[in-house]
C-alpha cells in the first residue's frame, strides 16, 4: 500500500533541510543539491533496489523485473534559487512512494526504475535539462558547455567534476534509457489552467514546439520636434504594431498558441528622436508544428506590411527553436484512467515549460505527463504551492499510472 500522507511529509522534511526563508536552494551542482541527493539516497536505503550514478550524474534506482523491459518513474531534486518546494521534487518523491510499495509487493513483471535527473534547471550554468539531454542522447553542445562559467567564475566542468562528473563522458549516459519501454513524470502544473478549471489533475499532451526571433525594424532618426508626423520613418511603429497583431494571430489560430514580444530596445532611445532602430524579441508556441509554422509566417507577413506602411525594414534572425514534442497516445490514455479514478475528472493540457520528459520522448522511448494543479500558477518562487489534498490525490495518480503501465509493457 502506498501512502501518500508519507510523500506531502516528506517533502516538508526537505523543504526544511534545503530551504530557508526565501526558498529552495537545491541548485544543481552545489552543496546543497548534493546534501539533498544523499538525503534521497537514505530514503531509498534498505528497500531491495540497484543503486547507480551515471556518467551524467544522474542516479537510479532499479527494481529488476521478469522481465528486463523497463518502466522509468523520474523527476529533478534540483531547483532554482529562491524556488518552491515541489517543482520537480514531488516528482521524485512520489516515484519513492510508488518504488516502496512495488519492492513490497515483490518482483515485478517487468523492471521498474526511478530516476533523479541531473540539473534540470541549469540554474547555475543556463544549461537546462542537463542530465536527460545526456541520457537522451540530443546533447551536443560539449564544445560550448566546456567555456561556460558560473557568475563567480567558476568553468562548468570543474563543477561536474566536483560531483563525480566528467563532461567528457556524460553522454556514456545513453546507455540507461536502453529497454526503456515507458517513461512516466508527475509535475506540479506551474501555470493557472486546473486551478481555473477547478480540478486537481490533468494529463499532458506533449511540450510546446518553440520559434524565438529577434525581428528588428530599422528607419531614420529624426528631430521630435522638426520633422511633421507625416514625414517620419519611425521603426517603434512597426514594433508596436507587431506586438499588437500577435495577440491576434495567437487568437486566431488558437488551440492554446500562446505569442509573447518579451523586450523591444529603441536606439538612439532619447526623447527628442525618432526612433531609428527596434530590436524585438519574439517567442511563439504550439503544441501543433504547422500551427507554429502558420503562426510565424503571419507573423512575418504582417511585420513586412507594417514596415511597407511606415516605409521602414524589417529582418528577421532566429535565435532558437524546438519541434513540439508529443507524448505517446497509448499511456496519456492510461494517465487519464488513473486520474479519473483517483478524482473523478481528468483534463488534457499542453506543458508551456520543456521538462525532462521531453528529452526522452525525443529519444523515442513512450513518455507521459502527469500535472497537478498549482495555485495561483506559481512556480520558481517560495510561493509556489498545491493543496495537501491535491498532492496526495497525485501521489495515487501516479502509483495506478504505475501499475497500468507494467502491465500494457508486459503484454505486449
Ligand atoms: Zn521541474
Amino acid at each position: 500500500m502506498i501512502d501518500p500522507s508519507r510523500t506531502v511529509a516528506e517533502l516538508k522534511e526537505l523543504r526544511e533541510l534545503t530551504g530557508d526563508e526565501n526558498g529552495a536552494q537545491r541548485v544543481a551542482w552545489t552543496d546543497t543539491w548534493a546534501q539533498a541527493r544523499e538525503w534521497l539516497r537514505g530514503k531509498l536505503d534498505g528497500l531491495s533496489l540497484e543503486y547507480e550514478l551515471d556518467e551524467a550524474g544522474n542516479q537510479w534506482w532499479t527494481l529488476p523485473g521478469a522481465s528486463e523491459r523497463a518502466v522509468l518513474i523520474g523527476g529533478h531534486i534540483d531547483s532554482v534559487p529562491n524556488g518552491g518546494w515541489l517543482d520537480g521534487c514531488l516528482n521524485v518523491m512520489a516515484g519513492v512512494e510508488v518504488m516502496r510499495r512495488l519492492a513490497e509487493d515483490g518482483q515485478p513483471a517487468v523492471t521498474v526504475r526511478l530516476v533523479d535527473w541531473a540539473d534540470e534547471e541549469g540554474a547555475r550554468f543556463g544549461r537546462s535539462l542537463f542530465g536527460s539531454s545526456a541520457a537522451g542522447g540530443s546533447m551536443d553542445d560539449q564544445d560550448e558547455l566546456r567555456q561556460r562559467r558560473d557568475a563567480d567564475g567558476v568553468a562548468l566542468p570543474d563543477a561536474l567534476r566536483a560531483h563525480g562528473v566528467e563532461l567528457d563522458r556524460a553522454l556514456e549516459a545513453r546507455s540507461q534509457l536502453e529497454g526503456a519501454a515507458a517513461y512516466l513524470e508527475l509535475h506540479i502544473e506551474q501555470g493557472p489552467v486546473l486551478e481555473s478549471l477547478n480540478l486537481p489533475l490533468g494529463v499532458v499532451l506533449g511540450t510546446f514546439g518553440v520559434e524565438r526571433h529577434q525581428v528588428t525594424f530599422r528607419g531614420q532618426a529624426a528631430h521630435a520636434g522638426s520633422t511633421p508626423m507625416d514625414k517620419r520613418r519611425d521603426a517603434l511603429a512597426g514594433a508596436a504594431r507587431l506586438e499588437l497583431e500577435i495577440r491576434e494571430i495567437a487568437k486566431r489560430v488558437g488551440g492554446g498558441a500562446v505569442c509573447t514580444m518579451g523586450g523591444v530596445v529603441t536606439r538612439p532611445g532619447i526623447v527628442t528622436s525618432v526612433v531609428e532602430t527596434a530590436e524585438c524579441l519574439l517567442d511563439q508556441r504550439h503544441l501543433d508544428a504547422n500551427q507554429l509554422a502558420e503562426m510565424l509566417s503571419n507573423a512575418e507577413a504582417a511585420s513586412r506590411r507594417f514596415a511597407q506602411e511606415e516605409e521602414i525594414e524589417v529582418d528577421w534572425e532566429r535565435i532558437w527553436n524546438i519541434e513540439p514534442i508529443l507524448f505517446d497516445e497509448g499511456l496519456v490514455e492510461l494517465a487519464d484512467e488513473s486520474i479519473r479514478e483517483v478524482a473523478g475528472e481528468s483534463h488534457r493540457l499542453p506543458s508551456g515549460p520543456l521538462h525532462d520528459a521531453a528529452e526522452v520522448a525525443r529519444a523515442g522511448v513512450p513518455t507521459v505527463m502527469v500535472f497537478v494543479q498549482s495555485l495561483r500558477g506559481l512556480s520558481h518562487t517560495k510561493l509556489e504551492d498545491t493543496k495537501d489534498e491535491h498532492l496526495e490525490l497525485s501521489v495515487q495518480a501516479l502509483d495506478r499510472l504505475a501499475d497500468k503501465t507494467i502491465a500494457r509493457v508486459a503484454a505486449a
